[in-house]
């Protein structure tokens, strides 16, 4: 079970009610759940949409799109029905922090996909949890269960008349453990009793998606936040964070990091902070080699790059992305071929397979890297690493293949001196302690 860690310059917000039994409905109640809920119902999905597009709120599962405005490209009439699909496939290394809010918080998902479903006019959510995280299925169905015992889910939510009322329905989906899933058309495939690949886009979810309707699809964060954010207002709950990245997020500090953990920081924090003074610094006070800053997809950052704020535009102004958050700090001791290698058999394990530019590209990457590991390597391969991730970047019919050949080429060329070192045999210095550096 991951322990709660904590730090005074946290913004509790999402993480609030974590530890206080929340995922008992009558304690749910008790700290102000369901409360939002019932004012959107109120108020309409106009006054919820201009609530979401004031908050700043992007989307948490790593493509940063604002909410509010992809709930409002929703088309407001439709001969279908439309859902609300949350993602909880979180499976990307580095990343474990959907996984603490169905835990500990599991009304707040419900919550916010009751709203999601308000502020679009669908009458059916769906949660999607990870089929790995066996653990939680329970506590979910569990929490879904109480929700439509104190009627604010089924016919008539909230009080409403069962004939006349507004309806919502939730149901919980578990996948069978494939990160390809996470991509938002890949899950509706999933959920829809399919293999599990990329649709082609346009058209995109929000026009035809689940069984053909309109749908919204955001991740479990997201959802989670969004009663939250409704609670406080969406312009105070922007006011928390930074120049277009409204207020927090929960970052995952893993690695070789003293104090690892789930921390909820505000969007635009100081990378070198939150390394250094949240996390405690490299573990046994060793030196910084470098820094994967949302998620084992994202470029590596040097020492030299981490003084940015952790905000969508600010990493990637700095070359990387923010993704899902998960910040995998590295030792000086670290060998970043390995890692490089580490990274590159997870993207080639879970290629789907569907389109070559990723099936093959990532088998040969993973070939390269471990013959070159190995000490089997030429000066040739170094480039013919670099050249094959240039080409699968936006070949690829998902963004996977640009997920496993991003940080290929981000190792290569920011650790290519560690590369040729490889070189005639050359017995690799750090052996074996990257495992350490791998969540
Ligand atoms: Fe499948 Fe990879 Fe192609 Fe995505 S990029 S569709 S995971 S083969």
């Amino acid at each position: 079970m991951p322990r709660l860690v904590s730090h005074p310059d946290e913004v509790k917000i999402v993480t609030s009610r974590f530890g206080k039994g929340a995922a008992k409905i009558d304690t749910y109640i008790e700290l102000g759940g369901y409360a939002a809920a019932r004012k959107a119902l109120e108020q309409g999905p106009d006054w919820i949409i201009n609530e979401m597009k004031a908050s700043g709120l992007r989307g948490r599962g790593g493509a940063g799109f604002p909410t509010g405005l992809k709930w409002s490209f929703v088309p407001k009439v439709s001969a279908k029905p439309k859902y609300v699909l949350v993602n909880g496939d979180e499976s990307e290394p580095g990343t474990c922090k959907d996984h603490l809010i169905f835990l500990h918080d599991p009304h707040a998902v419900i919550e916010g996909t009751i709203i999601a479903g308000l502020a679009i006019g669908a009458k059916t959510g769906f949660i999607y949890l990870r089929g790995e995280y066996r653990y939680l299925i329970e506590i979910v169905e569990r929490a879904v269960a109480d929700a439509y015992a104190k009627g604010f889910l089924g016919k008539g939510i909230f009080g409403g008349d069962r004939e006349t009322g507004t309806e919502f329905q939730v149901i919980v989906q578990t996948g069978a453990g494939a990160y390809e899933v996470g991509e938002e058309s890949a899950l509706m495939e999933s959920l829809e009793g399919k293999r599990g690949v990329p649709r082609i886009k346009p058209p995109f979810p929000a026009v035809v998606g689940l069984y053909g309707g309109p749908t919204v699809i955001n991740n479990a964060e997201t959802i989670a936040t969004v009663p939250h954010v409704l609670a406080m207002g969406g312009a105070a709950y922007a006011a928390v964070g930074s120049e277009r990245n409204g207020g927090t997020r929960l970052f995952g500090l893993s690695g070789h990091i003293a104090r690892p953990g789930v921390y909820e920081l505000p969007m635009g924090y100081s990378l070198r902070k939150m390394i250094y003074e949240v996390g405690g610094g490299v573990r046994g006070g060793r030196a910084l080699k470098a820094v994967v800053p949302g998620g084992s997809s994202t470029p590596v950052l040097l020492p030299e790059e981490i003084d940015i704020g952790m905000d969508f535009d600010q990493v990637g102004k700095a070359g990387s992305m923010l993704g899902s958050g998960g910040v995998v700090v590295i030792d000086d001791q670290t060998c970043m071929v390995e890692f490089a290698l580490r990274t590159i058999s997870f993207y080639q394990h879970e290629s789907c397979g569907w389109c070559i530019p990723c099936r093959e590209g990532t088998d040969w990457l993973k070939k390269s890297l471990t013959r070159f590991h190995a000490g089997f390597g030429t000066m040739k391969d170094i480039d013919n690493i670099q050249y094959l991730a240039e080409n699968m970047m936006g070949r690829t019919f998902c963004p996977l293949g640009d997920a496993a050949a991003m940080p290929t080429l981000g190792f290569v060329k920011k650790f290519r001196r560690e590369f040729e070192e490889h070189l005639n045999g050359k017995p690799c210095a750090f052996a074996r302690h990257v495992e350490l550096a791998v969540v």
